[in-house]
């Protein structure tokens, strides 16, 4: 695997470090255990960090030195993508030829590199986008950067080359087909997973089934208010939380907005609501780290805004599990893993209409649809949790039973299968080639 721009020992929530990093950790960990086992080429951003680390059973993580360690933002990579080639390369080289059955390369960049050093491996190109520069321009936020024609013409490129493309959505392989010119036979659709272990009802046990957690929910009740009281979290309070890389993209200026909305309509709530913020700047917001304080304290509303730094993934499910809803207003989503989290903990999810969070939220049941971005809208789908008690409990347990489908095993076994076919193809069409030359 490739992830030249964010090593997958980082902490997700906050720089470039988000989904794609826990989608390629969980990915990597379901196919070793599957019995694939697994190499993760990332750069160095440190010069104490080790050539190679053991991530868990199976799959190893190799730091390549391109460029230096410290002060390159993901902009500047381009630029260093021959020398990441050229580390990868040479550990191949000091392999037996066929160390490498397949690149499974991850977002353009590493495509880039994945392309290459797939053509001189003679094996196939798996690539996933996770993002898309022409889907990202065509929604920003009003003010946001767009996404450089030189990302546009290496996605271009690295679509050409790929043997084969995972989409974590139809909608996002339709994607790849129109802006891309991505033909049908690329196409696989896999939609990620989320750890049920880690992201599960307060009561439930990490293996145990999630019914149980649920038919009980005075115990459930109590073990939040315990989790609530450890956060400092009051215990009667409506807390919409955000969890996620603080940027315009992410619109979490959205649940700000729409907050001091509610409270403009019915200032009685302000000692009931609190909005957690859990998460660090990132990408364009990192211009602005502080915009997002800086627009709670025009609304005046900085009362009920908490703002948390990035937390690990079993702190993070607590924050879920302590919260009414999830709020998630951005602009675009490739998936948006914190919606499948949130909902596996039994918290349901208020989600912009966008990406693939139609496929991760059952708008009405366990949790709502929001279109656009009017925070009047927001505000109005978010008073109905201060309306009705009993919603969340109610949607939050159809949340856990529905999450119960996005394990990240049957994401591995899948992508298992696609390795799989695209290593005989491949191999198929160099046996053909073989015999034309021969016939010759
Ligand atoms: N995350 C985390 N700690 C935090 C905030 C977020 O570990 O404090 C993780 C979260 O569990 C999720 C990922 O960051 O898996 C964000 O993924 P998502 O697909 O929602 O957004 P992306 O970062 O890919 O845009």
């Amino acid at each position: 695997m490739l992830s030249v721009h964010t090593s997958p020992l980082h902490q997700p929530g906050t720089g470039d470090a988000g989904g794609m990093n826990v989608y390629i950790v969980e990915l990597s960990k379901r196919l070793a255990e599957l019995g694939t086992e697994v190499e993760i080429f990332t750069r160095s951003t440190a010069s104490a960090l080790p050539p190679l680390v053991e991530l868990a059973p199976g799959v190893l993580v190799r730091h390549v030195t391109a460029g230096p360690y410290e002060g390159l933002i993901k902009e500047d990579l381009p630029a260093q993508l021959c020398a990441f080639t050229h580390g990868v390369l040479r550990t191949e080289a000091g392999h037996r030829p066929g160390h490498y059955d397949v690149v499974h390369s991850h977002y353009w960049l590493s495509g880039q590199v994945g392309w290459l050093a797939a053509d001189r491996w003679g094996v196939p190109l798996v690539h996933t986008m996770h993002t898309m520069a022409k889907v990202k321009n065509a929604s920003l936020a009003a003010g946001d950067t767009p996404e450089p024609a030189a990302r546009v013409i290496g996605e271009s490129q690295v679509v050409a080359a790929a043997d084969r493309l995972i989409a974590n959505t139809d909608e996002e392989a339709q994607q790849l087909a129109e802006h891309y010119g991505a033909h049908a036979g690329q196409l696989s659709v896999v939609h990620p997973g989320v750890n049920l272990e880690v992201f599960r009802p307060a009561t439930a046990t990490p293996t145990g089934p999630v019914g149980d957690a649920l038919g009980n929910p005075a115990a459930e009740a109590a073990r939040v208010r315990a989790i609530r009281a450890r956060l400092g979290l009051p215990q009667d309070a409506v807390v919409l939380l955000f969890a996620g890389r603080i940027q315009p993209l992410k619109a979490p200026d959205v649940l700000v907005r729409a907050v001091a909305q509610l409270l403009d309509e019915s200032p009685e709530l302000r000692d009931r609501i609190v909005v957690p913020i859990v998460g660090g700047p990132s990408g364009s917001g990192l211009a602005k780290p502080e915009a997002l304080q800086k627009l709670a304290a025009q609304l005046g509303v900085c009362d009920v805004i908490r703002f948390q730094p990035p937390v690990g993934q079993a702190e993070l499910a607590d924050w879920y599990r302590a919260a009414t809803a999830l709020v998630m207003p951005s602009y675009s989503e490739s998936f948006g893993l914190v919606a499948l989290e949130a909902q596996a903990c039994g918290t349901p999810v208020v989600a912009a209409a966008v990406g693939g969070l139609p496929v991760a939220v059952r708008d009405g049941e366990t949790g709502f649809l929001v279109r656009g971005h009017d925070p009047r809208a927001w505000a109005r789908t978010l008073r109905r949790f201060v309306d009705h008690p009993e919603l969340g409990a109610r949607m939050g347990a159809a949340a856990a039973r529905h999450a119960r489908a996005f394990g990240w095993d049957a994401a591995a076994r899948r992508t298992a299968e696609l390795y799989a076919d695209s290593i005989a193809r491949t191999r198929a069409a160099q046996a053909r080639g073989m015999a034309t030359a021969t016939a010759r």
